[in-house]
């Protein structure tokens, strides 16, 4: 058992995460006391010693002179404090250092925006956050390779749209996202279907004059609908939003047990140019302990399916996973490029997620997802409209006023409650797009 002690709310997320990072498989239980003295305490206890301590790390008496001022340069140096002494008792280092955030190329991408080259940034990337050179070199060159991709973008009167369809033809075990069993939700779909109609048309006649740059359809798994309940969609975002200058159409197709023929003929009779086919595993075993009740034999299937249909469709594999170095160095022998990367909160190893594509074929709405520059305006139950600001403005969800230049809405998770307020969904939109 391990325990962490801050004298801050602002200090728990970092000291936190960095403490579950050295010692994953420990339980770690974190709390504020204002009048500690100690800026983080993290004390150490065996299990069925009623809480005598084994050994504790003490960071930084609040008398100390060479502490920042600066609230964040502050942060900062006690993480780097607290990094050498985790690193120090575990005899362990982290491969991204003091980094706890997701979304670790922002700050790449920031530096070679403001003009840093990959000379000066690997070095002070280093210095500043503690992480490998390794990950120093990564985080440079995939911001480069998202830079290159996104500057293709109309930051002025683009947008990207996303499309979510909450139907899977099972529920996975480990599922995290807003999904229903399509035997479960049969009898709903085409009403869900008409709510999602109404608030993309909704959308559009807010954008007028705008074009969208990207269209990504996910969920769920949108090709659980069935081939006419797709046609009709993409007929109405074919109606509704000009297509002129679109960059990518990408419909997820995650599950292979929900593609055939038919549906991959209306995906490219509406000119979808990605689809993204997602075994999850090439195990047996591990498809069915998960729930996902398809064959490895499937997968292939799908994927040769897919191949066969057209040369406009380019399918998308994610290797996700713990074996990083062995998919990276398989991907490059196949001519693959990392181009996007995130972090996952608590992920086992400390290491990455990346997405691999050839260099001409990387998806841009992966990239935007992660580096949050062009709003996301999203239709469907539990999707998460993410609207980029010109200005800052103070944070309605802020507590303390702070302000924020991102401003996010969620649709309601629900499919019920989604096809019943629907019109709420679409008015709350209205309030912040496009301001
Ligand atoms: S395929 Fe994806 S969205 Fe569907 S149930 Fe599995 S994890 Fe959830």
């Amino acid at each position: 058992m391990i325990r962490v002690i801050c004298n801050q709310e602002t200090f728990v997320y970092n000291a936190y995460h960095m403490v579950k990072a050295f010692y994953p498989s420990e339980t770690v239980a974190s709390s504020v006391d204002e009048k500690a003295s100690n800026y983080v305490t993290v004390e150490f206890a065996e299990d069925g010693t009623d809480g005598q301590k084994e050994a504790m790390i003490e960071i930084a008496d609040r008398q100390t002179n060479d502490m920042p001022a600066e609230k964040s340069a502050m942060k900062k140096y006690l993480d780097r404090m607290l990094y050498k002494k985790l690193s120090e008792q575990s005899g362990r280092t982290l491969a991204w250092g003091i980094l706890m955030g997701v979304r670790p190329t922002k700050i790449a991408m920031r530096k070679l925006e403001e003009g840093m080259t990959q000379e000066t940034f690997v070095p002070w990337f280093q210095k500043e956050n503690l992480v490998s050179e390794e990950k120093a070199h990564l985080a440079w060159q995939i911001a480069g390779r998202e830079k290159k991709l996104l500057d293709q973008l109309d930051y002025e009167n683009g947008y990207s749209l996303y499309v979510g369809i909450p139907f899977c033809p099972t529920v996975c075990s480990y599922c995290s996202f807003s999904s229903g069993a399509l035997g479960d939700w049969e009898h709903r779909v085409e009403d869900y279907l008409a709510a999602l109609m109404k608030e993309l048309e909704a959308i559009a006649k807010m954008s007028e004059g705008r074009k969208a740059d990207t269209i990504y359809m996910g969920g769920g798994t949108p090709t659980t609908l069935n081939a006419d309940q797709l046609d009709r969609l993409l007929t109405c975002i074919d109606r509704h939003f000009v297509r002129e200058g679109l960059l990518e159409f990408t419909v997820e197709a995650g599950r292979p047990d929900s593609i055939t023929k038919e549906k991959l003929q209306v995906l490219r009779n509406h000119g979808i140019n990605r689809i993204s086919i997602n075994p999850q595993s090439m195990q047996q075993k591990t498809l069915d302990t998960i729930g996902r009740k398809h064959t490895v034999e499937q997968v292939y299937e799908a994927f040769h399916m897919a191949r066969k249909l057209g040369k406009r469709l380019t399918i998308i594999q994610d290797e996700i996973g713990t074996m990083v170095e062995m998919a990276g160095n398989k991907a490059r022998q196949m001519g693959l490029f990392p181009y996007y990367l995130y972090r996952q909160k608590n992920i086992a190893g400390n290491f990455e997620n990346v997405g691999y594509a050839k260099v001409d074929k990387a998806g841009i709405y992966n990239i935007l997802i992660m580096e949050e520059k062009q709003s996301i305006i999203a239709a469907g139950a539990g999707a998460s409209t993410k609207i980029v600001l010109k200005e800052p403005v103070i944070n309605p969800e802020s507590k303390k006023k702070k302000k924020t230049s991102l401003i996010r809405q969620e649709n309601v998770k629900a499919i019920d409650a989604y096809i019943s307020r629907v019109d709420e969904m679409i008015e709350r939109k209205g309030e912040w797009l496009w301001r």
